[in-house]
């Protein structure tokens, strides 16, 4: 196969790397992020290697501040250096064993993925923005259920919120559908095939619930 492509090195992988634009006939998981990946991309050039990048992964900067741990600089690690060889996500709740934000010093474990989600959210057929909380929405000692699928968000995990509805989800699935589009891919059929982390969220019709308010939430800003 000639390609004119020049080949780069990444830092996660000891073969050489070729720009791909990848189609989601594909299915390719990035080997960073685990998530699905259609659109710019980073393909190892051995034919018998199945490493990708998607370029957003690629291009993740190795040291990130971020306001869900401003104690400490986050860095990005290539794979968990736990003994496990993997990681528990303490945005999301769930393992990895790609890349992660880490800070050694306090054992905070972030998927790239979720570092990256947007502060707000919005959704076709929703009235308001959801913000991104770095915790439950309840610290009173009160457990918080998240609204769509009606399981416990744990205190210390991310979740969206809506404060004047007193509606909430988990960080994933359960409020966004799709995870941000990285780089306008051509095709528009992003249909994910992949029984990941959307698959029970795919058609939720999200209802903001503003007249059955959830009792006492009245504390106005
Ligand atoms: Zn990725
Ligand atoms: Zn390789
Ligand atoms: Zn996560
Ligand atoms: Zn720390
Ligand atoms: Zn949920
Ligand atoms: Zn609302």
């Amino acid at each position: 196969m000639a390609s004119s492509k020049p080949a780069v090195r990444h830092p996660s992988h000891n073969h050489p790397l070729r720009g791909h634009k990848a189609q989601a006939e594909e299915e390719i998981i990035c080997s960073g992020c685990d998530l699905d990946l259609i659109g710019a991309a980073f393909k190892c050039t051995k034919s018998e290697c199945d490493y990708f990048l998607h370029k957003s992964c690629f291009e993740l900067p190795r040291e990130n501040r971020h306001k869900s741990h401003p104690e400490h600089p986050l860095t990005l690690l290539y794979s968990p250096t736990y003994e496990s060889s993997a990681f528990a996500c303490d945005a999301c709740g769930e393992y990895g064993s790609g890349f992660s934000y880490n800070c050694s010093i306090c054992k905070y474990d972030v998927h790239v993925g979720c570092v990256s989600m947007p502060e707000t959210v919005e959704r076709q057929g929703y009235a308001h923005l959801l913000t991104l909380l770095y915790r439950s929405p309840y610290q009173n000692g009160l457990f918080f259920n998240c609204d769509e699928c009606h399981d416990n968000v744990p205190d210390n995990l991310w979740s969206y919120y809506c404060k004047k509805c007193d509606y909430g989800t988990h960080l994933h699935s359960c409020a966004v559908e799709e995870e941000p589009k990285r780089g306008g891919g051509g095709s528009g059929n992003t249909s994910r095939n992949s029984g990941g982390r959307s698959s029970a969220a795919s058609e939720f019709g999200l209802i903001c619930n503003v007249e059955s308010s959830k009792g006492d939430g009245e504390d106005a800003d």
